[in-house]
């Protein structure tokens, strides 16, 4: 608003905004040139007794770590472009009306409100981080103006990326373009309006058959839970509501679901891969796999065939959904280029979430993951600094001291390498008659280097989901509430000490399993312990998962109220 004044006033000449934040200390300022533009000048003075903390992104990660964090020692400034946190497992229930969008989202403002913590919010979006200056670059398009120069530079002592994922295109001709997307609330609406559509389009007068079954023809694009569940989802819209209101698209509707590989959810376990291509098969879904989308025009999509000499064919379409994978937000991209991770997809970090090669920078949730191949080094490095006579082996009694002081350094390949029973390692481990471990063996460290690259190669990134997002701001949180009490005893507690160690436990991932919902109230479930439940049980289980996750009582309540609804009237039909 300033700045419009100015441009419209060019004889107000040079001015200074400056913006302030409670505690009275300056943030940032910036100043007008009699161009017009906002031009960032100086950084900032803040209140030199409270560190600072700028969080980037209300989402899963970011969200998870305002609502832990509880030291009062901090001044934290959260930036985003989206002023509330969205519950994303319930996007695919929204596009279809079983779930009001305003049931699963929260005001940021509300989250933090309660919290003994100044945390101050700016609906703004990152779009260059200086690590060098310790500076993120903000930009607000309050106002909708899209082209906004007004900058606003933040200052921080220590900085917590979570900025996600952006859908990825693959770069694939088209799809940018020609397809709808679910990963906002936004993209969830204009789906639910676009389905609507499609229907009220294909009652219209004076339309051939084929015509109306083009229009009423949705595409799925991506087997994995996302693309599966809403799949399900707009099939049960379609068979229980909308062929009520519009009986005559009952002949011509079709959902087709595209998947490159040779199976849908193949994350999950292979009895509910069987059984989700069965259901789907009974339901009427048409379910190509071996397909790859390689063009998409605004009427008709592209496909080739994995196997089968690769055969090209084409579908004309009424609606695409396109939802095969997360790539990376152009900020990232360019802030991995500065700091040299630019070969890389998502930024590194280290068990502790710090971005390698950067001072005081945290990143968590989709944007990033722990760097394994770093870790394995390091790993390494502990063994040969072990064969203190460098005579390339280690007794076992030396190995298992090794192996445990591991477990708790890094304990995700610590337990891996103790629950798996790795063979080669337990082969190192035992003696020539096959059982017991005897103390006085020696481990080969070159031949244990082999057996630790094999870890490399099987041990996966963490997936990015919700569960590890959180997981990971309330651990970072919990590392924050303690960093004072840390720095000021820096020995830190007794089996943490020692040189090179790190003053907090390292980050450490719990699974509690994963959904994937099917349609007509049937849900399969992956418990921990590859436990798996598929059926109308899980289909509760799931309800009350989600309904126990939701971020306030508020959203629960809401989110209860529309399943209720949903159960007694049906989905509303409006699109809006
Ligand atoms: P997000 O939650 O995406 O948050 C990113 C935040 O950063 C947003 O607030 C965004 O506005 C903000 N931001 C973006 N750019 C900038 C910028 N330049 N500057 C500042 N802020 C920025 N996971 C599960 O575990 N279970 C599920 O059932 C599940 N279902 C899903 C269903 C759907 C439809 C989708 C899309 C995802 C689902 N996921 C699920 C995955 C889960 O949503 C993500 O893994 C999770 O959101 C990642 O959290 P995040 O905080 O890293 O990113």
């Amino acid at each position: 608003r300033f700045s419009r004044t100015f441009r419209d006033n060019p004889s107000l000449g040079k001015m200074l905004i400056v913006f302030t934040v409670s505690g009275g200390g300056l943030v940032a300022y910036s100043e007008a040139k009699a161009d017009g533009g906002i031009h960032a000048v100086n950084p900032s003075e803040v209140d030199v007794k409270k560190k600072r903390v700028v969080v980037l992104g209300t989402g899963w990660a970011g969200t998870s770590f305002l609502k832990n964090l509880s030291n009062s020692s901090y001044d934290v400034q959260v930036i985003s472009p989206r002023n509330f946190f969205a519950f994303t497992p319930l996007l695919p229930s929204v596009t279809c009306g079983t779930v009001e969008p305003r049931s699963i989202v929260e005001p940021i403002r509300n989250i933090v409100r309660k919290k003994n913590v100044d945390v101050h919010y700016w609906e703004a979006e990152c779009f260059n981080i200086d690590a060098a200056n310790k500076k993120v670059y903000c930009r607000s398009h309050l106002g909708g103006d899209v082209n906004s120069k007004e900058e606003i530079i933040v200052d921080y002592d220590y900085l917590v990326i979570s900025v996600g994922a952006r859908s990825n295109t693959f770069n694939i001709p088209g799809v940018a373009e020609n397809c709808h997307f679910l990963k906002e609330i936004e993209d969830a609406q204009k789906i639910r309006r676009t389905i609507v559509d499609c229907f009220e389009r294909a009652s219209l007068p004076n339309l051939s058959d084929e015509e109306r079954k083009k229009i009423l023809h949705f595409v799925v694009v991506g087997g994995g839970p996302t693309g599966v569940e809403f799949a399900a989802e707009l099939h049960d819209y379609v068979t229980e509501d909308l062929v009520k209101l519009y009986p005559k698209a009952k002949e011509a509707v079709k959902i087709t679901l595209l998947e490159a590989t040779d199976h849908i959810l193949n994350m999950f376990d292979k009895r509910i891969t069987a059984f989700a291509e069965e259901k789907f098969q009974r339901d009427g879904i048409n379910l190509k796999t071996g397909a790859m989308v390689v063009n998409i025009s605004d009427k008709e999509i592209t496909t080739k065939e994995v196997k089968n000499g690769g055969a090209v064919s084409t579908m004309p379409y009424g609606m695409v959904v396109w939802s095969t994978g997360i790539g990376t937000r152009p900020v990232i991209m360019d802030f991995m280029k500065h700091i040299g991770q630019g070969n890389r997809r998502v930024l590194a970090t280290d068990e502790w979430l710090r971005v390698e090669g950067c001072d005081s920078i945290y990143a968590l949730g989709d944007c990033a993951t722990i760097n394994q191949r770093k870790v394995m080094e390091d790993i390494w490095a502990i063994f040969r600094k072990a064969d203190k006579d460098n005579s390339g082996t280690l007794t076992v009694k030396e190995f298992q001291e090794v192996l445990s002081d591991i477990c708790e350094r890094y304990p995700q390949v610590g337990l891996y390498l103790k629950s798996r029973q790795m063979k080669s390692l337990v082969d190192l481990l035992k003696d020539s008659s096959g059982d017991a471990v005897k103390e006085s063996i020696e481990v080969n460290l070159e031949e244990f280097k082999l057996a630790l690259s094999q870890v490399d190669s099987q041990m996966k990134n963490l997936p990015a989901t919700a569960q590890v997002a959180a997981q990971q701001g309330s651990y970072l949180a919990d590392c924050f509430n303690r960093m004072e009490k840390c720095e000021n005893n820096p020995e830190g507690p007794l089996r943490f000490r020692g040189e090179g160690r790190h003053r907090f436990r390292p980050f450490r991932y719990k699974h509690l399993g994963q959904f994937a919902p099917l349609g007509g109230e049937q849900t399969a479930a992956q418990l921990p312990g590859d436990w798996v439940s598929i059926g109308r049980s899980s289909q509760w289980l799931w309800y009350s998962v989600y309904a126990s996750k939701l971020v306030s009582w508020r959203t629960r309540a809401l989110v209860i109220s529309d399943w209720g609804r949903r159960f007694i009237f049906g989905r509303d039909s409006s699109g809006i």
